[in-house]
């Protein structure tokens, strides 16, 4: 397993509890990349994927960068450029309604597959099933969301429309600045991300799975097998699988595989509160596109995305572009850290992940590409990837997540 984040560690898991000898290889420690950062919240509710904007004001508003929902960097939009036009064809309606329906059947058992592995690896205590709040300022921004709604109640997936005053009654430390919300009652939400993969590894280890540090950019084919090295030495295996998350190209191109994987930059930083104010549950600004998430640290302020090269230095400029609405929704208080997080969101335009064999190269295998959703996602695909591996029956069918979608 090269990359132990909540992807690479779950399939590793999963893996080891089915008996089978797994190394699981980072350069750094379990969950400490972009798994570090999230907003938390396992959405197996989630109906429709991030789509890209579709009403020109607020393009107009992204590119003049008064927009908190998306910033870029100018000399990057070139490089982004084929990626921006396959994802705005995919945010059509008709392909977003493919595209829920593509990936419901791993959507709906992110939380009970989360559930399982928390379990055995005792994380329970970090997880909260108090859903999450999605609030809008508008009766436009609310009407927009019929048809997310109505979907939802096709696939069953509960939900409550509140107004103001029950928004208010489930989190009263929220000022009423908004005028409607919906709760989306079966969201889990987690108030340490990085403590659940590493409780996930510690099972892994305690399964007698082996946790190394190497680089998997030394991968290659040795005799018949794949070898990587590691501080420990090199290791080698019949079968490898690459889960670095928004680094997946960085082994993949040299092999010749470049699915077109793209990164979407986010920015999140802890606040403490003024008083006593709390949350309960996550709470989305739909307007704003930010996400006040209660975490063990402070409540974690997360930003929506940012199109600029994955190593490029931060330039955290929506946080400046937030402040003022997150703070007239909820008393935030002085900032934890003296700067924020930036982390990578690996994605396909297509939102979908790729899960399952590798084009051409016999023993590897891919797990990456989970966008908005790889906390959500990763013990399911964990599930997913195991039963492909031992040549068990799939729970749903991979085919969709194939890497053969991109004829690369
Ligand atoms: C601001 C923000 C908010 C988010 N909120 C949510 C949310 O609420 N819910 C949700 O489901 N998802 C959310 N996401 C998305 C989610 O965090 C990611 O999809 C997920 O963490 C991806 O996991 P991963 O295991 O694929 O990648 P990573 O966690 O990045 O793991 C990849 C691993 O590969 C290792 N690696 C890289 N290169 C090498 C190398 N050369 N050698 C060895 N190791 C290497 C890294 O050290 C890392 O540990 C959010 C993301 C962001 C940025």
């Amino acid at each position: 397993m090269l990359g132990a984040g909540i992807v690479g560690t779950s399939v590793a898991l999963h893996l080891a509890k089915r008996g089978l000898s797994v190394a699981l290889v980072d350069r750094g420690g379990p969950g400490e990349g972009t798994s570090y950062g999230n907003a938390g919240i396992i959405e197996g509710n989630t109906v429709f994927p991030a789509a890209f904007p579709a009403s020109f004001a607020e393009l107009a508003r992204i590119a003049l960068k008064r927009s908190s929902l998306a910033n870029y960097h100018l000399a990057f939009l070139p490089h982004i450029a084929p990626w921006l036009v396959a994802f705005r064809a995919a945010s059509q309606p008709a392909r977003l309604i493919e595209t829920a329906h593509v990936l419901r059947p791993l959507l709906a058992r992110a939380v009970a597959e989360h559930d399982a592995l928390a379990a055995e690896a005792r994380a329970q205590r970090h997880f909260s099933r108090r859903g999450w709040l999605k609030l809008y300022r508008t009766d436009r921004l609310f009407a927009a969301q019929a048809a997310e709604l109505e979907l939802a109640a096709r696939f069953g997936i509960a939900n409550v429309p509140l107004d103001r005053d029950g928004a208010l009654a489930l989190e009263p430390a929220l000022r009423g600045i908004f005028r409607h919300a919906v709760h989306w009652t079966g969201a889990v939400s987690v108030n340490n991300p990085l403590a659940v993969t590493r409780a996930y590894a510690a099972r892994f280890t305690a399964l007698g799975g082996l946790a190394l540090a190497g680089d998997a950019r030394s991968l290659h084919r040795a005799d018949r097998a794949w070898r990587v090295e590691t501080e420990s030495g090199p290791v080698d295996a019949g079968d490898v699988v690459i889960a670095l998350g928004p680094w997946s190209l960085d082994v993949l191109a040299p092999l010749g595989i470049t699915p077109p994987l793209a990164v979407k930059r986010g920015y999140h930083r802890h606040f403490r509160t003024n008083g006593n104010a709390a949350l309960s549950r996550p709470v989305l600004d739909a307007q704003y596109g930010y996400v006040l998430a209660p975490m063990e640290q402070g409540i974690r302020l997360t930003t929506g995305v940012e199109f600029a090269a994955r190593d490029a230095p931060p330039t955290p400029a929506q946080f400046a572009r937030v402040l003022p609405a997150a703070t007239a929704l909820f008393p935030l208080g002085e900032p934890v850290e003296p700067q924020p997080w930036l982390g990578a969101r690996p994605c396909f335009a297509d939102s979908r992940p790729v899960i399952g064999r590798a084009p051409r190269q016999r023993g590897l295998w891919l797990a990456f590409g989970h966008g908005h959703w790889g906390l959500t996602l990763g013990p399911a695909t964990g599930r997913l990837m195991a039963e492909m591996m031992t040549g068990a029956t799939p729970f749903c069918d991979p085919k969709p997540y194939s890497a053969d979608r991109f004829g690369t």
